[in-house]
């Protein structure tokens, strides 16, 4: 008895409860109106937009539809009166030799082009060689203050071509502590790699693959790294790593084996902490064949000046840009990229809208950047970090929306590299008005944390947002949430499919993402906090406030 009164007393207090927040909630302002992200998203998923490819009549169509819904909703022009931000890029066509040849005293070793080796460069030069370029082996390529690991420790490898492993030493193994465990670090994607080459002035740059580490298998690297390639124009007089490249597992099991190593031994070395680079005493020649253009596309920002700190921004952003007209799937060759991400753009457009309407302008300033050229290796906002229009060391946060949910209302909050910033913290405040909670990555391995825009201002110090519902779904919960989410990626992904098809786009869900980041934004832009990295990230602000 007693037992079922106390019962009955906690249900009553959890239903009391429950009602107390279900009213908050309600009274909780709804400022940005679905009706605005629906309008931009079905408008630019439209054929009309040609699937929003750089260099395209897409891109025209997309950068004038934003710019002058920009200007009717009353955002200023954020670039000296404009807003428009050019950003040059080079189109450089790689064409490799066909055979690497592998020399060994008097002895040789031939790979082929795809089956066992992939190469490109990303200079701006009709030809690049390596020529007999003697090959060391630098474990993972990392060269980390952070983690106090140096692959390229104590020797000279000017003119030199290394051979590294794909991921950090962390994976795969049992420590969770040990970088991040299998958690990938920006020290294990190949982008950080090939930077890495260009400091360290490598004559070339050759990554072993393997599936498991990289995340996806040889097919990738060989699709990804054939025909165009789309960069941020460079200083000429720069001399970065000539040739970049992937050569298979095999392949590479055969060229240690010719150069007397073992390569399994060699990975369990240069997991381990003071491993030093090791001279293969072989040498690599191989070239590629290259024609270059430039171009330049554009960034699009507009912005509402703070009332009280207007040298202090919080910056969102979203990528316009897709990948245009490609190979035709059912009679369509017209990838729309409606999720990818004219549905991230629409939502930031309406989240601006939804700012400018407001009685009160913010303290400090926001500042609203549709970036170009994110499929093509997030070139719009390194551009943008690169030349910020506004000071990197006033630039207090950046939140990012990359596909925003479309399956209806969610219970978490899935932050993509969670426990990287205070970010987190600033997301979960909101979540709770929201009735969410706080999810994190679900597939860390993966790396999504490097693999949108936001990543481009944490490599300079600004710590991003960059979070979706995802996963628990109000209504219909998980495993119906998880196979949406696979549909998507199996049929969807990067395919003419990828369209913006009312009936069956649920937007709440969009809507309470587009509410959350307003009120994250504001929130921040409202007070004077700067939110801070957290402890173990591998990321920092470069200029203390
Ligand atoms: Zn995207």
């Amino acid at each position: 008895m007693k037992i079922n009164y106390l019962y009955a007393f906690v249900l009553f207090f959890l239903i009391s409860s429950c009602t107390e927040e279900g009213s908050e909630r309600t009274s909780f302002d709804i400022n940005v109106d679905g009706k605005v992200i629906q309008t931009h998203l079905s408008e630019l998923s439209k054929d009309y937009y040609e699937g929003r490819m750089p260099f395209s009549t897409g891109e025209e169509r997309t950068v004038a539809y934003i710019e002058s819904e920009f200007k009717k909703m009353g955002l200023e022009p954020a670039n000296e009166g404009s807003y428009i931000q050019s950003v040059p890029l080079v189109e450089i066509n790689s064409t490799p030799d066909e055979k690497m040849l592998i020399r060994k005293g008097n002895k040789n070793l031939e790979f082929d082009l795809n089956t066992d080796f992939m190469i490109h460069t990303e200079r701006q030069a009709n030809r690049v060689d390596l020529k007999d370029s003697e090959l060391v082996f630098c474990g993972f390529g990392i060269n980390s203050k952070e983690f106090d690991w140096n692959d390229y420790e104590g020797m000279d490898l000017k003119g030199k071509t290394a051979v590294v492993l794909v991921n950090d030493p962390g994976f795969g193994g049992e420590d969770e502590s040990f970088f991040k465990g299998n958690t990938m670090t920006y020290f294990g994607r190949w982008t950080y790699k090939y930077e890495e080459a260009d400091r360290m002035g490598l004559a070339g740059l050759i990554i072993i693959h393997e599936t498991a580490s990289a995340g996806y298998p040889w097919y990738v690297v060989q699709s990804s790294w054939s025909g165009e390639q789309l960069g941020l124009k460079r200083d000429p007089n720069k001399l970065d790593c000539g040739i970049k490249g992937w050569i298979h597992l095999d392949a590479a099991k055969e060229l240690f084996e010719f150069a007397g190593l073992d390569l399994g031994e060699q990975i369990r070395a240069s997991r381990k902490k003071g491993f030093k680079p090791v001279a293969m005493n072989a040498s690599i020649t191989a070239g590629v064949n290259a024609v270059y253009r430039e171009d330049v596309s554009k960034n699009v920002v507009g912005m509402i000046k703070g009332a009280n700190q207007p040298e202090e921004y919080v910056i969102y952003t979203a990528h316009w840009d897709h990948i245009g007209i490609s190979q035709a799937e059912n009679g369509d060759s017209i990838y729309n990229g409606a999720l990818d991400n004219a549905s991230g753009t629409a939502t930031v457009m309406a989240i601006a809208k939804a700012m400018v309407e407001a009685p009160q302008l913010p303290d400090r300033s926001v500042v609203f950047l549709m970036v170009t050229a994110e499929e093509q290796g997030l070139l719009g906002s390194e551009y943008y970090v690169e030349n910020p229009i506004f000071p990197i060391a006033s630039t207090v946060c950046n939140l990012n929306m990359d596909g925003v949910n479309p399956h209806g209302r969610m219970k978490d909050v899935t932050i993509v590299g969670y426990g990287q910033s205070e970010m987190d913290d600033y997301a979960e405040a909101v979540a709770k008005t929201q009735d969410r909670y706080i999810l994190a990555d679900q597939e860390p391995e993966k790396g999504y944390f490097f693999r949108s825009d936001h990543f481009n201002f944490a490599k300079v110090g600004i710590p991003p947002l960059y979070a979706e519902g995802a996963y628990d779904h109000r209504a219909k919960g998980k495993s119906y949430a998880l196979k949406q989410k696979e549909i998507y990626n199996k049929n969807n992904y990067h395919r003419p499919s990828d369209e913006y098809i009312e009936s069956e786009w649920d937007i709440d869900g969009m809507l309470e993402d587009a509410q959350l980041y307003y009120d994250v934004g504001l929130n921040i832009a409202n007070s004077k906090d700067w939110p801070e990295w957290k402890e173990g990230s591998e990321f920092s602000r470069k200029v203390k406030n």
